[in-house]
């Protein structure tokens, strides 16, 4: 399969002299935003180093939550937690040690109301379709877990007036097409984007892209991805923001120049480009109006 949309490394925004410090995959983009690899996703901590007022952005695969708690402990100070964890969507790899950090540090759980049934045991997503080709993970993509998961003891929905607790100066902007309650977190005064998975920086449909993470701007994974014609329009709206540095759910963090272009290029021809020729949703998409995007679980 074709590269989706060139991105080179020098489009990288991660700090090498702070990542040759460490050796727990977390990379700075800024004084206090940086991301975490865990495995094949990112999870993303905004916050002043040292602080006791952060917030972790997802929770990885299952089995990561002692991998995120030594990064926390390592930027924050030990026995820190932060204010907030808020999930861009609730995808197993995005979710996964969910359940584990919310007991622990008992803070609340901030998601859109349209994610919240897909976490708090309601619902699971409808199935992934590796119809869509491109490698490995699609094929495979049935076998992973579609929840769903249940915080709903600390589960609350993200405040309507579009601001996010514990991160002042920031606002979330609903991304759908993903999933129906995907979203995207940006701070306007550095054009900050932490997009989840709303478009992402490797080919995550193949295990090769996924693990060496060879950057290329691409549409959301293409086997999870519900709604297609949203998933456009969310992707037109990050493009209109002009983010000067952007981090993914998937592959390294981008910054600059090189970033906006490819960015605007995926939105210009994204049905072409990341919309897969063939694919269950590009026909049917899943959407919360047709009573399509929730499976009750009770049915599985
Ligand atoms: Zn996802
Ligand atoms: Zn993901």
């Amino acid at each position: 399969m074709a590269e989706q949309v060139p991105l080179s490394k020098a489009a990288r925004a991660d700090d090498p002299a702070y990542d040759k410090a460490r050796n727990d995959e977390t990379h700075e983009v800024a004084p206090d935003v940086a991301y975490q690899r865990l495995a094949l996703v990112n999870v993303a901590y905004v916050g002043v180093p040292g602080s006791n007022e952060w917030v972790l952005i997802d929770t990885g695969v299952p089995g990561t939550a002692r991998f995120i708690k030594a990064a926390a402990a390592a930027r924050f100070g030990k026995e820190s937690r932060p204010a907030a964890i808020v999930i861009t969507h609730g995808h197993f790899d995005h979710v996964g040690a969910l359940e584990t950090l919310a007991r622990e540090w008992d803070v609340p759980v901030y998601a859109h109301i349209h994610e919240l049934p897909y976490l708090d045991g309601r619902a699971a997503y409808p199935p992934p379709d590796p119809s869509v080709g491109g490698g490995i993970m699609s094929t495979l993509s049935p076998l992973f877990p579609r929840g769903p998961v249940d915080v709903s003891p600390w589960l609350r929905e993200l405040p309507l007036d579009g601001t996010v607790p514990g991160m002042p100066g920031w606002k979330w902007v609903a991304t759908p097409g993903h999933t129906p309650g995907h979203v995207s977190l940006w701070r306007a005064s550095d054009r900050m984007l932490i997009a989840g998975d709303a478009f992402i920086t490797t080919r995550q449909e193949s295990a090769y892209g996924a693990w060496t993470q060879a950057p290329e701007m691409h549409g959301p994974p293409m086997y999870f991805t519900q709604d297609w014609e949203a998933s456009r329009r969310s992707v037109e709206a990050l493009a209109a923001l002009e983010p000067e540095v952007a981090v993914t759910g998937h592959g390294r963090a981008m910054r600059g120049e090189e970033l906006r272009a490819a960015l605007a290029t995926l939105a210009r021809d994204f049905d072409r480009v990341a919309v897969p020729e063939h694919g269950r949703y590009v026909a049917e998409p899943a959407r919360v109006e047709t009573r399509t995007a929730y499976e009750p679980t009770r049915n599985r």
